[in-house]
């Protein structure tokens, strides 16, 4: 299984740094940051390739890009559907938003067809050679108000190979045990802090964990600050391409 950080930055990007996203084998993109088909294209990967799209949850940063890729995908005409998946509440709205941006009813030869998968906590999918299980995230806005976010486990069939990733959230033990002895832990390290990121990768017994979501300044006290908890932590570097 291969994951491809294309974006690691913050909600405002650094200069240069996309914000947090990653595509996994190539067909299953995490989020969609500013920027999400420049920064596919930049590291390689077609976005008409993209099967599916895992929205963590419905804040601007994690699917400001979806307009742009929609678009993109009219343009070059595409025909097979696109899932998306993501958080129950909010996620149909926030597609239809997308679309109407669009003004598909007036360019309906940019529509493209799309298959909406709501999820709640502790519900499982499948697409294709991957299989996903859900927890929650714990995370609210910036005024405080709760936000449904969910964390991911996913299973490829073929191989076994596993990891468990999470979007924005704050310090949240059930998600040490949601990733229990994973051999990888992309945990956010905005709403953690680094420390506390690290914690909850030591708790889990994971082998590895990835640090997303971090202002690429601080980048090596980020990394400092997470190995003194934990020592097999690493930074997520937008354009690096991971293997399990
Ligand atoms: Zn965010
Ligand atoms: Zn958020």
């Amino acid at each position: 299984m291969k994951i491809t950080f294309i974006g690691s930055s913050t909600c405002i990007p650094d200069l240069k740094y996309e914000t947090a996203s990653f595509v996994i084998n190539g067909k299953h993109l995490v989020d969609t940051g500013w920027n999400a088909v420049l920064k596919m294209r930049e590291y390689s990967i077609e976005p008409l390739s993209i099967k599916s799209l895992i929205i963590t949850h419905l804040h601007q940063d994690h699917y400001i890009g979806l307009p742009q890729f929609l678009f993109y995908m009219g343009l070059k005409k595409r025909t097979e559907a696109l899932h998306i998946i993501g958080p129950k509440e909010h996620l149909m709205q926030v597609v239809n938003s997308a679309f109407d941006f669009l003004q598909i009813s007036r360019f309906p030869e940019l529509e493209v067809s799309s298959l909406l998968v709501p999820l709640s906590p502790g519900q499982t999918f499948e697409e294709e050679e991957l299989h996903f299980s859900t927890c929650a995230a714990k995370h609210v806005s910036g005024s405080g108000a709760p936000e449904n976010a969910l964390a991911y486990k996913v299973i490829e069939s073929t191989t076994k190979k596993s990891f468990a990733f999470t979007g924005d959230t704050s310090f949240h033990p059930p998600i040490a045990e949601f990733a229990k002895g994973l051999p990888l832990l992309i945990h956010d390290a905005a709403h953690t802090s680094p420390k506390d990121a690290a914690r909850i990768a030591k708790m889990a017994e994971v082998e590895r964990l990835f640090l997303i979501h971090y202002s690429q300044e601080r980048a090596s006290s980020v990394l400092e600050e997470a190995q003194e908890v934990f020592e097999n932590s690493f930074l997520a570097r937008e354009g690096e391409t991971i293997e399990l």
